[in-house]
């Protein structure tokens, strides 16, 4: 069991209890939600053994010596994935300008609380899709696989990739004004630049790279329906990309971005915002993921510049029945809230939105488990409760496929064996 080192006072406790016990521990399962099968499952007991599940089952041998951790009352599922998050930017700040305020360093360090409340509502695993400061993302990642943070499990892009002045980029400033290096070090102006970027970043070992195919709600001076990068570079985004072995998601909200995102073959797009017939049906036929991330429109209010206020109101009824028609039609969704717009640990509030949408609980909760962990290319180790894989295991009161807003209020969160709360 592995030790938790730099760690508050509720996670300090249960660390080092974790550290001092057998290296096996037993949860035993009121209910157990299993997403892969579709079904929940009564009294289920888990042996996990050094952070990964040995075997689950109604009746299954219990080491002696083991440590028994007691969910009788609960109801347990595998660890969330959020595929769609910004951990190191700042949640209060409301404007991508006032980057310019703060050094890379304050960033870093004001991310710290944000991932250990993302960790502590449930969401074990994040695709981090894009800091300012670039490699931030990067450091945080690494610090908490290091155990110096408490954190979820990051994959991480390192940087957005963008056209100078588009939507992934810090604008608003007068031109003669010179952005430090990491503030700018995923602009490119053309496929070739597309390349650079990306031989870049992987050389940064970031895990997945993010690029822009539209304008943006929250850029000034962006507009969300319009392209910004062409067919070219998105097709040399994504050979470079999987040169490196990196998969590429891509910002869309006007439909003729996503189509040609998807026909340049990305893994996934966010938003997915104006999303149309043709872009459902490409989205079918190239199995792209759809990253819905409908939960920002409610946060997007007091206290951003007027321009990205009217902006999210002009596309959220659009980007709502839009969802609900690629839901319909079965295109792949991964749960992703763009969280850091909303508040940290805020990230569960986007299961009710998927649901009031069209999507039943469960298929709202499989695309938070191993629908995420299948568009991150881990399910093999993450997304189920199941022998072999990792032990990322949370808790929550009630029947989340009854009211999914059980999921709000999560009670119990072990990552990789190691319990970091349990109310
Ligand atoms: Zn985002």
């Amino acid at each position: 069991m592995k030790a938790v080192t730099l760690v508050g006072w509720t996670v300090l406790a249960l660390g080092l209890a974790g550290a001092a016990a057998a290296e096996v521990t037993i949860i035993r399962a009121g209910h157990l939600l299993d997403p892969q099968g579709g079904r929940m499952l009564d009294h289920q007991t888990i042996v996990i053994r050094d952070g990964i599940i040995e075997s689950v089952g109604p009746s299954v041998a219990e080491p002696a010596g083991a440590k028994i951790i007691d969910l009788g009352a609960f109801t347990v599922l595998p660890g969330l994935i959020d595929a769609h998050t910004h951990l190191t930017i700042d949640q209060k700040s409301k404007d991508p300008l006032s980057e310019l305020e703060h050094t890379a360093a304050e960033r870093a360090f004001g991310s710290l609380p944000s991932a250990r409340t993302v960790l502590l509502s449930g969401f074990t695993t994040v695709r981090d899709l894009g800091s300012y400061r670039a490699l931030v993302d990067v450091a945080l990642r690494d610090a908490i696989n290091r155990g110096d943070v408490v954190g979820p499990r990051m994959y991480v892009a390192g940087a957005f990739v963008t056209i100078a002045g588009g939507a992934g980029a810090v604008t608003g400033f007068a031109p003669d004004v010179t952005l430090p290096w990491d503030l700018r070090f995923g602009n490119a102006n053309s496929p070739t630049e597309v390349r650079e970027r990306i031989r870049a970043l992987a050389g940064q070992r970031v895990d997945v790279i993010k690029l822009f195919a539209t304008g943006a709600v929250l850029t000034h001076n962006s507009n969300p329906f319009g392209r910004e990068s062409t067919r070219e570079e998105l097709e040399a985004a994504v050979e470079e990309a999987h040169n490196f072995g990196l998969k590429v998601a891509v910002h869309g909200h006007g439909a003729e971005g996503i189509k040609a995102a998807v026909r340049a073959g990305v893994a996934s797009i966010e938003h997915g915002t104006m999303l149309d017939e043709e872009g459902r049906a490409l989205m079918k036929q190239h199995g792209t993921y759809l990253v819905p991330t409908l939960e920002v429109h409610g946060c997007i209010g007091e206290g951003y510049p007027a321009e990205f206020i009217a902006k999210s109101q002009q596309i959220s009824a659009a980007h709502f029945q839009n969802f609900r028609k690629a839901v319909a039609a079965g295109v792949k969704i991964a749960f992703g809230t763009d969280i850091g717009v909303c508040a940290f640990g805020e990230n569960a509030r986007e299961f009710a939105l998927m649901v009031e949408n069209g999507m039943t609980p469960m298929q709202a909760i499989q695309s938070a488990t191993v629908g995420g962990a299948d568009l991150l290319g881990i399910g093999d180790k993450l997304g189920a409760i199941q022998p072999g894989k990792i032990a990322d295991v949370i808790a929550v009161r009630g029947d989340p496929l009854a009211n999914v807003r059980a999921l709000e209020d999560v009670r119990f969160v072990m990552k990789q064996g190691v319990v970091y709360r349990q109310d």
